[in-house]
């Protein structure tokens, strides 16, 4: 059997940087540090942190006052920022940029008196961060048919803003159904979506491409994941979502010459080489990467846990 690895998968840099703002605020600060929901989605990733110290909670009330409290990768409303603030916590923030970026976009759209529109999936932890963000009117869309459904005059000025993790193709249907809806809207171009969701829907068109099978390494509740398995399905290759070798089952892949291989953007490395270790017990098994884009993409981590510059001294407070 041929197993190939889509490039680029697994990591992306917004989930290296909140896991990294989880180990550093460990080293730093001394565990325990309190994470607003899963950091990443991804439960391998949230068990190796918990046994490090980290603890996992879904209410800012389960955190003792003046705890080091990190907000997920996926963003908060603010309301859940102004309570943490209101009950003392200190803040670390571990918002993938990019979508900070959305909340910004979203909150000058309504500032130009728009109304904005999200596309997205309601109930994901980014959605409602997002919408919490956003001081103003603003909308969940989730298919062309809610474009379709919307109660608001053809003429009403609006504005468009995108979840970071969906399908491209997908949400380029709906924002030409918005196009086709208002004659007042505006938006980000679609190569706003973020450029690891993007570069890893394009790598596994092409695996599809030369596979039998793919799997999709990555966890249930991952949005990015999900949307990499529906690509591999809609190529009609059979796809599946696992979350580690564990979940394979051999039915899938008996009689597949080529095994594609990709990754979730929050599913570690080690849980690909997992499902080929789990490949490896029913037969022999080739590896090669399929070439794709080699990412360079890297985000700073807050200030607060950066190194300080030498020669400046820690202030008393
Ligand atoms: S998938 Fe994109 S938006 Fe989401 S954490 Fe990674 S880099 Fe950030």
């Amino acid at each position: 059997m041929r197993v190939m690895l889509a490039q680029p998968r697994g990591f992306c840099a917004g989930v290296i940087r909140a896991i990294d703002i989880v180990e550093q605020a460990l080293t730093k600060f001394g565990p325990p540090v309190y994470v607003r929901h899963e950091i990443v989605h991804n439960r391998h990733v949230v068990e190796s942190l918990r046994a490090k110290g980290a603890r996992f909670v879904e209410h800012l009330w389960e955190v003792p006052a003046g705890a080091i409290t990190i907000f997920s990768a996926h963003g908060v409303a603010c309301r859940v920022e102004d309570e943490a603030r209101a009950r003392g916590l200190r803040i670390l923030d571990a918002t993938c940029p990019l979508v900070a970026k959305v909340h910004g976009q979203g909150k000058r759209y309504v500032a130009q008196g728009r109304v904005v529109i999200l596309v997205g999936h309601a109930g994901h932890p980014e959605v409602e961060g997002t919408l919490g963000r956003i001081a103003g009117p603003a909308l969940l869309v989730q298919t062309e048919g809610d474009v379709d459904a919307l109660e608001l005059p053809a003429a009403t000025p609006v504005a468009y803003i995108t979840q970071t993790t969906l399908s491209v193709d997908d949400t380029r249907a709906i924002i030409s159904a918005l196009k086709r809806r208002f004659s007042d809207i505006v938006g980000p171009d679609i190569n706003d979506i973020c450029y690891a969701t993007q570069n890893r829907q394009s790598a596994v068109r092409k695996l599809a491409k030369l596979s039998d099978v793919i799997l999709v390494v990555g966890a249930k509740n991952s949005s990015n994941s999900n949307r990499l398995r529906e690509i591999g399905a809609e190529a009609g290759v059979p796809s599946y979502l696992i979350a580690d070798g564990g979940e394979l089952d051999a039915a899938w892949v008996r009689g597949a010459a080529v095994v594609g291989i990709t990754a979730g953007a929050s599913a570690p490395e080690e849980l690909v080489d997992n499902v080929i270790s789990a490949l490896r017990q029913l037969g022999p098994v080739e590896v090669s990467v399929l070439p794709g884009i080699e990412e360079k993409v890297e985000f700073k981590l807050p200030a607060e846990l950066l190194p300080r510059p030498r020669g400046v001294r820690a202030r008393a407070i």
